[in-house]
């Protein structure tokens, strides 16, 4: 493979030659081969050129259409080839990880367009791939063991023998298991609880296989901020433990929809706790030959964590449009969280005394000591409510409690941004009123460049937007579900109904399930199947309607299939912990915190509509509130494409060419 795409010259600038070439490819190369190339796109190729030249910190904020992925993705691979360490993408999330992939998507066709070859590989989280464990629990224990018997005949054979793998074998992807939704996938699927550190498997675990696959990538990386913020967080550890860093040394990094960083910081940086967990691991040392005060303390703290666990539950509520339980923090639990830390302290103090005896296995006491020491850390934090927030999940096999840190900044600081590397945060919505010093501010960032370039797309003429008056009271559910109906019917179908949250979204299809104009729709509804096979699908069948909760964001169908983009509510953010807790600290927090969050998502959730110069279609909010809060009315006209009007009724809308 030629090494870089231009005939280096070693006495000159790097960045500069390829600041040239990059300049041959959008003024020349790209439009040879038919490609239409924006100004805006030349724009910004120019001003990455500053940020790789420094090693600086870019917001680039780019509007949609403008290309800007083919812009970062050559800047990123030439400068990994001159290092010789691979740049990463970060994505929102897996799904977008695959569409940057995917065989029309923008790797493939800078490879096609400039005849390159580009390494390319994918770093996905692990919670997308299968555990060998819970699938072996599963199809013993499960009601619907049929299934996941099935998946355990089709593993690849070198899985249960006992020779080594002679080269690489990709198994074990949630998009090999595209038929399971996602609660069957859940039973399977790696999860934060899993020890894969002592796991007999892991030699064998398509996750590890993976991992060591994408390592060697030679340009590209491509992963999810969840998991680029793992592996931030877990650098250190997994370095002590003597592991490798989930992710290898690296050139460059480009945050992909950047704005959304630093809920995936916070989300990475949390602590989970359940008793189950805690329960097999301090077990663990029972097995060894203990002293009896150690044995006598670790029933004890058993004990302890189940009382703990029962007064989370007792002192916890359910938030409607959260499965995050807010916990009142009663001094009968916050008495209980000191018994247990004291009686954690003493088994640590025991365990000095017991690695001095060597009768504990030394990898299991290392483990068990780890553990420990993190739980005491997290409920040390946890008894700082002012600093962090925490929550209860529940799930089917007991309670999580998660403590997670309010601010991140300072961490992000130090790890990430105080290095000397180039690092693009890419999205259509950076700047705050103009400024991009309220994400600097949020993210740790002492100094960056910055540019923000605006839409290529004709919206005024590609556009129509509809609050219709008649039908969009938040009272009136039917008048909903018939507003919607007759939507969908203007474009028969070819649309994507976004909801604020899976409740509002299942309480949608229960009464589209018996409503007899739905019938006949093809509805897709998000979490049913695997979520790039269900996008998919719904790209190539045109007709089909794609009921979605979390698809505001990064959502690429250009093209007949996506027409129509129907928001059934303004997606304020839920009342949960998370949110309570930014309202405490806000002086005005409808204005400081509600209101932002969801004029940016409405803004990305619109943004799904036009995705080329030859879309066009209808974007309908079906929120009475646009009507009757003058503020809110206010802050969403803001929002719309310029020269946009929005219509008061789906009559007034001009007829939609399918
Ligand atoms: S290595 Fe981890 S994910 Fe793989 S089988 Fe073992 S515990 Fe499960």
């Amino acid at each position: 493979m030629q090494r870089y795409p231009f005939a280096y010259e070693p006495k000159q600038s790097f960045v500069q030659q390829v600041s040239d070439w990059v300049a041959d490819v959008f003024y020349e190369i790209l439009p040879e081969s038919g490609f239409e190339v924006r100004d805006e796109q030349i724009y910004m190729a120019f001003q990455l050129e500053r940020a790789y030249a420094d090693k600086q910190t870019i917001f680039a904020e780019a509007g949609v259409g403008t290309g800007k992925t083919l812009v970062y993705l050559l800047y990123a691979i030439c400068y990994a080839r001159y290092t010789r360490k691979p740049a990463i993408i970060a994505c929102a999330d897996e799904s977008l990880i695959e569409q940057l992939v995917k065989p029309e998507g923008d790797v493939a066709k800078l490879a096609r367009h400039l005849g390159l070859t580009i390494d390319a590989r994918l770093g996905k989280s692990p919670d997308q791939y299968l555990c060998l464990n819970k699938l072996e629990a599963s199809r013993i224990q499960e009601d619907d063991s049929d299934l996941f018997q099935d998946i355990y005949a089709e593993l690849p054979g070198f899985v249960n023998l006992p020779e080594a793998l002679q080269s690489f074998y990709p198994y074990g992807d949630r998009r090999q298991y595209a038929h399971l939704n996602d609660e069957q996938w859940s039973k399977v699927s790696w999860d934060s609880f899993q020890d894969c550190l002592v796991c007999d498997k892991r030699h064998r675990c398509g996750q590890t296989l993976s991992r060591d696959h994408y390592r060697k990538s030679a340009d590209l990386i491509i992963c999810s901020h969840d998991f680029y913020m793992e592996h931030v967080w877990t650098y250190e550890a997994r370095k002590r433990e003597g592991q490798l860093p989930l992710l290898p040394e690296h050139s460059s990094v480009v945050f992909d929809e950047g704005h959304l960083l630093e809920a995936a910081a916070q989300k990475a940086l949390t602590y989970k706790l359940k008793h189950d967990v805690f329960e097999s691991i301090m077990t663990r040392l029972l097995q060894g030959e203990i002293r009896e005060k150690l044995a006598v303390l670790i029933e004890e703290v058993i004990e302890q964590s189940d009382l703990l666990f029962l007064l989370l539950e007792r002192h916890s509520r359910s938030v409607p449009g959260s499965n995050r339980k807010e916990i009142h923090h009663h001094e009968e639990l916050l008495h209980a969280v000191l018994r247990f830390k004291a009686i954690l302290a003493s088994i640590e103090e025991e365990l000095v005394f017991e690695s001095g005896l060597h009768t504990l296995d030394e990898y299991q006491l290392r483990i068990v000591e780890e553990h420990i020491e993190m739980i005491q850390l997290a409920l040390g934090i946890f008894m700082q409510s002012s600093q962090v927030v925490s929550w209860v999940l529940e799930e089917a096999d007991g309670i999580m409690l998660v403590i997670m840190p309010r601010k991140v900044k300072e961490l992000l600081s130090e790890r990430v941004f105080s290095q000397r590397m180039p690092i693009v945060f890419s999205s259509a919505t950076l700047a705050v009123h103009g400024s991009f010093d309220y994400i600097a501010d949020n993210l740790g960032i002492l100094s960056y460049l910055s540019f923000s370039v605006a839409s290529p797309y004709d919206y005024a003429n590609q556009m129509q937007v509809v609050v219709p008056h008649q039908a969009s009271a938040d009272h009136d559910f039917a008048g909903k579900m018939d507003a919607a109906l007759r939507l969908l019917r203007a474009t028969e179908g070819s649309a994507l109904l976004l909801f604020p949250s899976r409740e509002e979204m299942l309480r949608f299809r229960q009464a589209a399930a018996i409503h007899p104009a739905y019938a006949g729709m093809r509805m897709e509804y998000e979490g049913d199947r695997e979520i790039s096979h269900l996008i998919s699908s719904f790209q190539n069948d045109v007709q089909s309607i794609l009921c979605a909760y979390t698809l505001w964001e990064g959502l690429d169908v250009p093209g007949p299939a996506l027409m129509n983009v129907i928001i059934w509510s303004l997606p304020f953010p839920p009342n949960d912990p998370v949110f309570s807790a930014m309202r405490q600290d806000a002086e005005h927090p409808f204005e400081q915190v509600d209101l932002p969050y969801m004029l940016l998502r409405l803004r990305q959730g619109m943004g799904r509509l036009i995705r080329s110069k030859d879309d066009s279609g209808i974007v309908a909010i079906l929120d009475s509130r646009v009507h009757t809060h003058d503020t809110i009315r206010s802050k969403v006209k803001e929002v719309l494409p310029a020269d946009v009007v929005w219509k008061q009724s789906i009559e007034e809308l001009d007829p939609i060419v399918t």
